[in-house]
Formats: C-alpha cells, structure tokens, sequence
C-alpha cells in the first residue's frame, strides 16, 4: 500500500476540490456558514483522480480528511473565511464492492473507512458531544486543549507549562465544561437488513454515531447506508478489559431511493421475466412455488402470492391517500402448516420479516419507547411492522401480542404510520408494508357448529376487519382428505431423503432416480429468486388500471350480496370487502404483468372474497351476516332474544332445557347454540337455574 506523503495529499485535494461542482459547493459554505458546512464529496471523483489514492482514503480515511480540512481551510476558501469554523469533509457514494456486512466487521477494520448497510432500529435524541476539552492544571492553571475523537474522555497525560514543576508529582486537571467546544451528535442503532439474513439468523446490531449537521435526519424504520470509519471503545465496565466495542464514526448516510433497489434486475432477467408474464399457466405456476411442501391450500396460497404484488398506493385530488397493500389473516387450529407459510413468505418477499406476536422483541409489532441505557433518555425503537416498511410483515399469533401493540395496530394497518407520544417524545414512523398473519382460536380449536369468528379469536373485531382476507382453516378429520395430506408429506420427506443421493447409488431396496421422478412436483416451478425478481419487477413497472368491464363485474357481484339483506335482515358485506375486491384485482393485473384490471382479474376478486365470506360470515341458515365476524352479530343477538323471550313466557313455572330447544328449533336456532346462550344468560343473570336443566327468567 502506497503511503501519501503531506504534500501529496494536499496536491491530490487540490486536484479534487478544484473541479468546479466542489469549487461552487464550498463557495456556498462561504457564502451562508453555518447554515452549509459540509461538503460532500463523490468516491468516484477521488477514483477518478488516481485509484491509488482512492485506496489509501479508505485505508487511512482519518489523515486523508483531515489533510483535506486543512486544505480548505488555507487554500480554498475567500480571504474573509474565519479559520476558527469547520467545514465537514463528508465522502460518499463509496461503491459496492466496498461494503462490509455488519456481521463482517473485523479488527482489520478498524480506523478504515467502511460503508454497512442496515435498518435503523433506534435513534437517541441529538445531544452535543464535547470534541476538544479544555483542562486547567489544578496546580499551575495551564490551560490545556484536548481534541476528543472518542467517546470516552480524554485527559492530558501531563501539564504542558513549561516553568512548573507540575509534572513531578501527581497530577490533576480541572476540565472546564462551559470553554470546551461542543457538537451536535446523536447514536443510531441499526441492524442487519432481512435481506443479508439467511437461516433464521437473528440481525446483528451495531451503533453509529452522527455528528454535527447530520445528526437528527435519520428516523427508525429507514434503510440506510452508513459511510463511516470504524473505531473501537472500551466497555463500559469497571473491569479493565482488552476486548472492545466498535461502533462506525459516520461521516456520510445515504438512503435507499426505492425499496426493490436491492433486488438487481439484468436485461437477461427482464426477459425472462416477460416470457414468464406471458405462460398461460402463470397463476399456477406461482401457486405451486409458494410453500410447495404443503398440501392443498390453493386459496390461501393464491392470496398470499396477490399479496406479495399488493393493490395500488393512491393519491386522490383531496390529497387523501388509500392504501394499496393487502392485509391477510389466518386464523386455524393448530398444526394446519400457518406458521410454515408465513416463514416461507418471509423468505420470500423482498424486505419480508417474521416475527411472533409472542415473543416479539421489546419493541413489539409497532414501536415502543425505551429508555436509553446510555443517555438515560427516551428513545423510539421500530418494532416488526416499522422494519417490514415497502415489504410484508410475517406477524405469527397475533392473537398474543401485547396491550400496547393491539391500540396501535389499526393505525398501522390503515394509515400505516405508527404515532407515538411518550415521555415527551412524539413521532411518526412510516410502516407502509401488507401483513400477513396467524392467529390460533382463543380455546385452542375452532368450533365449527359455535358461535361468530371473532368470539373464538382474541382479536377486536374492528381489527378484524382492517383485513382484505381473512381465512379459517378448520383441522377436522377427514378419511380421504387425511390420507391426501398424509400421502403428500410422506413424498416431502422422500425426495428429501433421496436429494441427498443426487448422484450416488441407490441404497438397497429403492431407487433413488424413481423417488424423485415421482416427487417432481415438489420442486417449485419457479425459485425463490426468480420469483423475487418477478415481483419486484412487477412493482416497479406495473400501475394497472381498471377496465369498465371490470369494475361492473365487482359493482353487480357486490350489490347482489348486499341485496341479500332484504330477506335476512342481516349486513351480508360492507364497503370494506369492496375495497378488498379493488386491491385483489388489481394485484391480480400486476401479476400478469398488465396496465389494465380486466373481467380474468375481478373474477379472482370475486372467487376469492366468495370463497372467505363463505367460510366466516355464512350463518347456520346459510345466509351471509358479515357481523358474524364481530361479537354479537345481528343474527346472534336475535337468536338470544329469541331464547330469553322463550324462558319469559315459561313465566313461574320456568321451562326444562329441552323444551327450550324444541321451542328454539321452530326458528331456525340449533341446540349447541342454545345451550350457549342459556349459558350466557345465567352469567350474566338474565335468567337462573332453580335445579338442573330447568330455567327460569330472573326479571
Ligand atoms: P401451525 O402454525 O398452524 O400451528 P405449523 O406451521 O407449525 O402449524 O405446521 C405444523 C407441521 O405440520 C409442519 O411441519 C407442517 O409441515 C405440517 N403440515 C400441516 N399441514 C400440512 C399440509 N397441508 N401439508 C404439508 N404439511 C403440513
Ligand atoms: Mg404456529
């Protein structure tokens, strides 16, 4: 490695900072410090003067800017400037190649320039930080000046007056805390993207500190690259320690222009990309790559894949903005594979996170506020939702989430951002993501014959229906569907046995090439990648608009359901669902690649929002009550009064459990339903049980 000598430096500025886009750059630095005071400055432009010099930037970053400080103090600057203000020497745009994993960072590292990728997860507020401490000697007054690069106090080693004899014994300094110089800083925490994550790898985080005009712009959620020179400070402990902390001394942040920036697209993947758009079997193909070790679930899977293409993000003329993302529940018994699918589309979307309501970090799903362990102060850390912002946010047993996340959850959901006022702190922190996820029936399983949905989950109904799909998936024993399942996992684990052999002989007794012939149709039709790519690319490209054709359809489907009411006197949809069937459609449209929502993308729409109303909002009488999702749906609420006038005018004598649901049966109520109900009356002493199975109304 070459080493640059001072006058090589200066010379290698003076080349650089000559071109004209700096010379105006640092003109108006002059012209309007301190409002500018930093001048940044393009990696390339360092390469283009010489890549030696580019190469000794990085591996000596902090002589090279200063060198350049210098350089613009005394060279570049009008006669008028005042040496004593600083300009920041701020390199950015470092290239790709130079990146380094967070996970990655080594002692080789340290004092290098490096340029990590990461979600923010925390930001302290921006206190000054003290960068050159002024110490009187407490024998002789000396003042001495000591710069503080680090995060930890810096003393002089020894008195710097030269007539004393300060220096023989021990020695101590006063530190003056009004006269010493002060910066603007603030701590960031951040953590490995999802996207760098494989294997269920828990992120790694690492702190950043930003100094001066640049602390204060970084908000939790963001996706950012830290430019910065990697330092190492000593624990915190009382312990004397050889083992360091490093933390990255940021001097550029740059963000991400667009969410699938990540995901690379070549002129050779675009063409494949097209030709898939075009296979007549493309809504398949794309059910049978998602989770292909799971059996059945064609529903669920074909809505998960829309998901992943999303409705369009709209701006209407009043400025008032409708989301675009899908939101997707599953709610089902336990053991029915709702985990596995929201691990694999975690995996599978671009920026896709999984998290539990359960076990989710501190920050849970939305944001929390915490108490900083270093400054004592609040600060805001993103939970799941805030991280998964342009992705999709895997959330598994949302019925368990906390207090906190459920008063949060419906603003995410709608507005997608995620207010919080707390110990003096407010912020908004964006959270435009669809989610997807899984909630386990409130008694461990699902009653088929029982009461609404949302009495079975533990989830308020008005968050119940921020969801476009909501699914429920019963495990009820079934002779030849069981042996379907049984059959499909058996194959699972054979061409997983056998992948092993690829290859090698066939062990006895098997034949390895006949195993995975038969078990082809396991193997996704399309890779995990080759899906990402098609999606982001469908994104980016794609902003369908729907056909007149196409929105009759969704209009009359939806006015025949709603026309529905006049015979059962029950809300068979609400304009929810409707927005719903806008969204399907047009990820349907995305996903073909297609500028228009036409009849084939309502008809998905409708199959789909048919197939999900059919199973949660149809009622025992076959007729659709989309209060069923709620507590007391109008149906419900009719059947107890129902039943309490049926005790009432049993009067005195009250009236035995059976006649009760003979009498109930002429209306259509069955007995599982009434025996819910007479269970519910007693407790609520409606109606009381003189002796057993005989009733009486308490009024
Ligand atoms: P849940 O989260 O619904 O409780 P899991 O995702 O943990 O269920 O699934 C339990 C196990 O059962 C998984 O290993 C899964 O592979 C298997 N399984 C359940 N249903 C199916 C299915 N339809 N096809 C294949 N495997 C299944
Ligand atoms: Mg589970």
């Amino acid at each position: 490695m070459a080493v640059f000598q001072d006058d090589e430096l200066k010379e290698a500025w003076a080349s650089i900072l000559g071109k004209e886009k700096y010379v105006l750059m640092l003109r108006e630095i002059a012209d309007s410090y301190p409002d500018k005071r930093s001048v940044f400055i393009d990696y390339d432009d360092i390469d283009m003067y010489s890549s030696q010099f580019a190469m000794y930037v990085m591996e000596a970053p902090d002589r090279c800017i200063a060198a350049a400080s210098e350089y613009i103090k005394e060279s570049a600057m009008p006669p008028s400037w005042d040496p004593v203000n600083i300009v920041n020497v701020r390199i950015t745009s470092i290239p790709h190649d130079a990146k380094v994993g967070i996970r990655k960072l080594r002692a080789k590292h340290l004092g290098r320039l490096v340029s990590v990728d990461g979600i923010v997860k925390r930001v302290t507020p921006v206190r000054p930080r003290m960068t050159k401490a002024l110490f009187r000697c407490a024998k002789c007054g000396q003042e001495i000046w000591v710069d503080q690069p680090g995060m930890i106090l810096a003393e002089p080693a020894m008195c710097t007056n030269p007539a004393t004899t300060c220096n023989r014994g021990p020695l101590k300094f006063i530190l003056d805390e009004q006269e010493s110089i002060y910066r603007d800083t603030q701590r960031i925490d951040f953590q490995e993207s999802p996207e760098d994550l494989r294997g269920g790898d828990q992120p790694e985080r690492m702190s950043g500190y930003l100094e001066d005009d640049i602390a204060g712009e970084v908000t939790p959620g963001s996706r950012v690259t830290f430019n910065g020179i990697l330092r190492s400070a000593e624990k915190q402990d009382r312990n004397k320690t050889t083992t360091f902390e490093t933390y990255l001394d940021v001097i550029s942040v740059e963000y991400e222009q667009h969410e699938y920036d990540e995901i690379v697209i070549t002129d050779e993947d675009e063409k494949a990309i097209l030709e898939m758009s075009r296979d007549p079997h493309l809504f398949e193909n794309i059910i049978d790559s998602i989770s292909p070790t799971i059996y059945g679930m064609r529903e669920v899977k074909a809505a998960v894949a829309l998901q992943l293409f999303g409705g369009c993000h709209k701006v209407m003329d009043d400025g008032s903005a409708i989301r675009g993302d899908m939101h997707i529940l599953i709610v089902g018994d336990p053991g029915v594979a709702k985990s596995q699918i929201l691990r694999y589309m975690s995996q599978l979307s671009p920026r896709g996170i999984y998290a539990s309501g359960k076990s989710a970090s501190a920050a849970g799903l939305t944001a929390t506020a915490v108490k900083d362990e270093d400054t004592g102060g609040w600060v805001l850390e993103a939970g799941a939702l805030v991280l998964a912002d342009g992705g999709l946010a895997c959330i598994d047993e949302l019925d368990k989430m906390t207090e906190q996340d459920r008063s949060s959850l419906h603003e995410a959901m709608e507005s997608q951002r995620i207010s919080v006022a707390k110990a003096g702190l407010t912020m908004a922190l964006q959270c435009r993501c669809s989610m997807l996820a899984a909630a386990n029936p409130k008694l461990g399983r699902f009653d088929t014959e029982g009461s609404a949905i949302a009495t079975q989950i533990d989830l308020p109904a008005p968050l119940l229906s921020r969801f476009d799909l909501i699914f429920v998936m019963n495990d009820v024993p079934e002779p030849k569907y069981d042996r379907k399942v049984t059959q499909y996992i058996l194959k699972v684990h054979r061409r997983g046995e056998a992948r092993q052999y690829s290859g090698s002989e066939s062990p006895e007794g098997v034949d390895i090439d006949q195993i995975m012939e038969e078990t082809v149709d396991i193997k996704p039709k399309y890779s995990i990648e080759q899906l990402r790519k098609y999606v982001a690319y469908a994104k980016q490209h794609i902003v369908p608009v729907m056909t007149d054709s196409a929105a009759k359809m969704i209009e009359d489907n939806y006015v025949r359901i709603r026309s529905g009411y006049s015979e059962s006197k029950t809300v068979p949809i609400t304009a929810r669902q409707l927005e719903a069937y806008v969204r399907i459609a047009e990820a349907s449209a995305k996903m073909r690649l297609s500028n228009t929502v036409t009849d084939v993308d309502a008809q998905r729409a409708i199959d789909l929002v048919a197939y999900y109303m059919d199973k949660i909002a149809r009622t025992q009488g076959g007729i659709l009550d989309i209060d069923r999702m709620s507590e007391f749906s109008s149906k419900d609420r009719a059947d107890i009064n129902q039943i309490e006038k049926i005790i009432k005018d049993a009067g005195e004598n009250g009236i035995t459990t059976e006649d009760i649901i003979s009498a109930a049966s002429h209306d259509g109520i069955k007995a599982a339903e009434v025996n819910q109900t007479l269970e519910k009356l007693s407790r609520r002493g409606v109606i009381y049980s003189p002796k057993s199975g005989h009733y009486r109304h308490a009024g």
